[in-house]
């Protein structure tokens, strides 16, 4: 008999939060988002921090696209290590982008309190360690540049890694005193609920299917044939951004989690870091603020959902074999296995501002493991587009770069 299920623990966890209308009529706003998984909502908060007339529609329910799957770990680090960051895009840049890395999670936790969300947010340490010995002098190397760049890093051996995890065949790693985990699903509904006190709309359901333009203005109609006229559109779409940018611009994956019965007696040595290694691809784990293990990766170079769905199974096993394998003692009993779609870019950086091809329009696109973090850093840009300023970092975000 299988008891686990193909549905995102999130979804299951928080049930129904918030009901939201689809949209009935036509409207007028300032600034339309496009997307309600967690970066539309952070953009939302944004926007109305700014003082913007704003709506929000999404074609599904609120934070029913990547947003469920996601496994939520808050990292500075991005795909791409630090020293080979610097070699795509000079040392300037790479650090700049690291640190804005790092100061997102400490603004994240800074929203959460502000809107006293109920979303597990725990500041975390976090081990990048070498999953095979020949992993260890570049892994050096990333520790010798972040700690050139000026981060609080340690190196801890294969011996002290043991002792402090029980954690099986690490080879070393970096040890950073900066990470974070959360409940995205929950905090986007609750960044909506909050805004929402305080004049934003939402739709969920709502499908933006066309855009014409008037006056400098942007005329979107949805599935149900009412408009929405705006002045800028922010297009936080995520992976669906591919259905209307013609060149091709992020690589879709599948990735694979499986998240285990609550443990809490098991897991005690965990509970404050984030880990992930330096396989291609990488797994990555995690504890859950209701004492569940989670781990992830196995990513497949493929996002066709049916082929996808098809191998959860399998991958729930080979996951599961890993973290035996790397943690022997952990009681784990497999109790949920989900699987979602996945973005890398050429340089592990997101795409974050204008497109030439779309009018009085902004995308937020935060692709890779640091998808969140990414979206703090992009409403943070495009508010500043907005007030006709040019963000240090927009340079390393265009498309087409
Ligand atoms: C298995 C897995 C693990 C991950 N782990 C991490 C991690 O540990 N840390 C991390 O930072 N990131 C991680 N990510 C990435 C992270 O989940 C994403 O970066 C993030 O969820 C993207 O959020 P989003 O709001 O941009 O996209 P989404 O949540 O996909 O939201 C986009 C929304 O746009 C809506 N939409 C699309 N087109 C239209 C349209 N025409 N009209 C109206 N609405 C539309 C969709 O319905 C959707 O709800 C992971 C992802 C996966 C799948």
């Amino acid at each position: 008999m299988d008891l686990t299920s193909n549905e995102p623990f999130w979804l299951i966890k928080n049930g129904l939060v918030n009901n939201y209308p689809s949209l009935k009529e036509n409207i007028q706003t300032e600034i339309l988002i496009v997307g309600g998984g967690i970066t539309g909502s952070l953009m939302a908060h944004q926007c109305m921090e700014d003082g913007f007339k704003t709506t929000l529609i999404d074609r599904r329910e609120i934070a029913n696209g990547s947003s469920s799957a996601t496994t939520s770990m808050l990292q500075y680090e991005i795909d791409t290590p630090l020293y080979k960051l610097t070699e795509l895009i000079g040392k300037e840049g790479a650090e700049a982008n690291f640190w804005a890395g790092h100061e997102a999670i400490d603004e994240l936790e800074s929203i959460v309190k502000q809107i006293q969300s109920d979303c597990g947010f725990k500041k975390k340490e976090s081990l990048y360690y070498a999953a095979y010995k020949k992993d260890v002098p570049n892994l050096l190397k990333e520790f010798e540049a972040r700690k050139t760049a000026g981060f609080n890093v340690q190196w801890l051996s294969e011996e002290e890694i043991l002792k402090k995890y029980k954690l099986h065949n690490a080879f070393g790693g970096i040890l950073t005193d900066q990470g974070g985990s959360i409940d995205a699903f929950r905090f986007a509904h609750d960044l909506l609920k909050f805004n929402m006190e305080r004049g934003l709309n939402v739709f969920d359901k709502t499908n933006l299917e066309n855009t014409a333009y008037k006056n400098e203005k942007v005329i979107v109609t949805t599935n149900f044939g009412n408009t929405i006229e705006a002045e800028k559109i922010i297009y936080c779409n995520g992976y669906e951004s591919t259905e209307m940018i013609k060149e091709k611009f992020v690589n879709l994956l599948s990735s694979f989690v499986i998240i285990g019965e609550p443990n809490e007696e098991d897991q005690k040595l965990l509970n404050e870091t984030l880990f992930w290694d330096t396989a291609e691809p990488y797994i990555y784990l995690r504890t859950t603020d209701d004492n569940r293990l989670l781990i992830g990766g196995e990513d497949e170079d493929f996002k066709d959902p049916v082929k996808r769905d098809q191998l959860i199974g399998h991958k729930s096993q080979k996951l599961k074999k890993k973290l035996e394998k790397i943690f022997p003692d952990y009681q784990f009993r497999t109790d949920f296995s989900w699987a979602g779609t996945f973005g890398e870019t050429k340089d592990g950086l997101p795409y974050i501002g204008e497109h030439p091809d779309f009018k009085n329009s902004y995308f937020v696109l935060g692709f890779g493991g640091n998808g969140i973090t990414f979206s703090i850093t992009g409403k943070k840009v495009i508010s500043d587009f907005l007030h006709h300023k040019i963000h240090p970092l927009a340079k390393y975000f265009e498309f087409r770069r």
